[in-house]
């Protein structure tokens, strides 16, 4: 007898596995196109010199409790980051925030409170592909969860994805990538995020928007965030945005994140703010500080926001140079395949389009790793690993 004897093995998450794998991988030339962290040109993790600079600012904090809902600067200045400083959802406070533990625990507060707002008898929508961890963090607070199709090889497939906003039943949940789809690559274009918009406001369905790639996508914050300010400002809709800082400011450890809802009125928003700490303050009481204090001092000071920003157009064309560059390199070898999406699609990931079988054997021979989809993390490539790289998919594919 054991209390545990209904407890089954619960396979590795595949993606953190595969980071495992090539870190116990002892070949010299190894390259690692799995998980979606930035490197640069030395293949080395990039600590942004805005956030050095941040960290020094901050050197002498202690190490008290924060509030139930986070540090209140990082609060006001990353709504202000996602809304726009001027809107009239933070004009009118109609805004209720919380820290929350990177995206991903943004996600879990945002299906939580929407739990105790809606009940069960909603159903979540996620898009397929998606991020492997959607379906499980919404499952897990109790959803029933549904995918629709939403990526064709070639581009974001809106008659899907309309058909499914079109049937859905009224006052379901929507995730939607904010920017830079992951692992598809394709964004809605700005004319199609209206068409979407018009869909979910007649249907009355309640939009996540995940955003966990906001300012690496384009270079620009301000234009990635076009999406969730279409539907909370242009359009007037109520919607919550799971916002992470990982990729955006390089602070995957800090696990530093916001949840925030944009209700009808500033009463609701008020509710919705005190149902927020109820939950923080079960789950976890209080969020961790040093992530929030080193965004917060990013944003509230003018030359270091500065850099920042000068930073993240750093990342995003240096992945744009990766990916010109894979694709000339596949292109003139004459690596059969269609290699014109790596310059198409948008953000860190494009998926290649190779079996599995494939995807194995370039671990095996080459020692370069990959998902199992034949999504890679571009990143990973720099000037010296692309052509090793591209010769090697090469003789995979030829
Ligand atoms: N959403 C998507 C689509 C992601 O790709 C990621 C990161 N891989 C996240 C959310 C959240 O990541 P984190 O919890 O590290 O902020």
């Amino acid at each position: 007898f054991s209390f545990f004897d209904t407890v089954t093995y619960t396979p590795p998450d595949a993606i953190f596995e595969l980071t495992k794998t090539y870190n116990a991988d002892l070949a010299a030339r190894k390259v690692n196109l799995g998980q979606g962290t930035y490197k640069d040109e030395n293949g080395n993790p990039w600590i942004l010199p805005a956030v050095r600079a941040a960290k020094e600012k901050i050197k002498e904090s202690n190490h008290e409790y924060l509030p139930i809902l986070g540090l209140p600067s990082f609060r006001v200045l990353a709504t202000e980051l996602v809304f726009g400083k001027d809107s009239a959802v933070i004009q009118e406070k109609r805004v209720a925030s919380c820290q929350a533990l990177s995206g991903t625990g943004a996600l879990h507060v945002a299906g939580t409170m929407l739990m105790r707002a809606f009940g069960r008898d909603r159903t979540v929508y996620i898009t397929n592909p998606s991020w492997s961890n959607h379906r499980q963090v919404f499952e897990s607070v109790g959803f029933g969860v549904k995918e629709f199709n939403y990526s064709l090889s070639g581009g974001v497939d809106m008659q899907s994805f309309l058909q499914s906003l079109n049937e859905a039943a009224p006052k379901s949940i929507f995730v939607f990538h904010a920017s830079a789809h992951n692992p598809s690559g394709w964004d809605p274009s700005p004319e199609q995020w209206k068409q979407i918009g018009s869909i979910v406001k007649e249907r009355q369905l309640f939009p996540i928007f995940d955003a966990a790639y906001l300012g690496l996508t384009s270079g620009d914050y301000d234009r990635d965030a076009f999406a969730i300010r279409y539907f909370a400002e242009e359009i007037g809709l109520e919607i919550a945005v799971c916002l992470s800082f990982a990729k955006s400011m390089g602070l995957y450890g800090e696990r530093i994140g916001l949840c925030a809802f944009v209700s009808r009125t500033r009463t609701l928003a008020t509710a919705v703010e005190s149902t927020l700490a109820q939950l923080i303050r079960f789950e976890i009481s209080n969020p961790p500080a040093f992530g929030a204090r080193i965004v917060a001092a990013v944003l509230e000071d003018v030359d270091i926001d500065a850099e920042w920003r000068r930073n993240l157009a750093t990342m995003s064309s240096r992945i744009a140079e990766m990916r010109l560059q894979l694709y000339q390199e596949l292109t003139e070898l004459g690596t059969p395949g269609d290699w014109k999406r790596l310059m198409e699609q948008k953000g860190m990931f494009c998926i290649l389009g190779l079996t599995p079988d494939q995807v194995q054997h370039l671990q095996n021979e080459y020692h370069i790793y990959m998902a199992e989809s034949s999504r890679i993390s571009i990143p990973g490539l720099n000037r010296s690993n692309v052509r090793y790289v591209a010769e090697c998919i090469h003789q995979t594919v030829k």
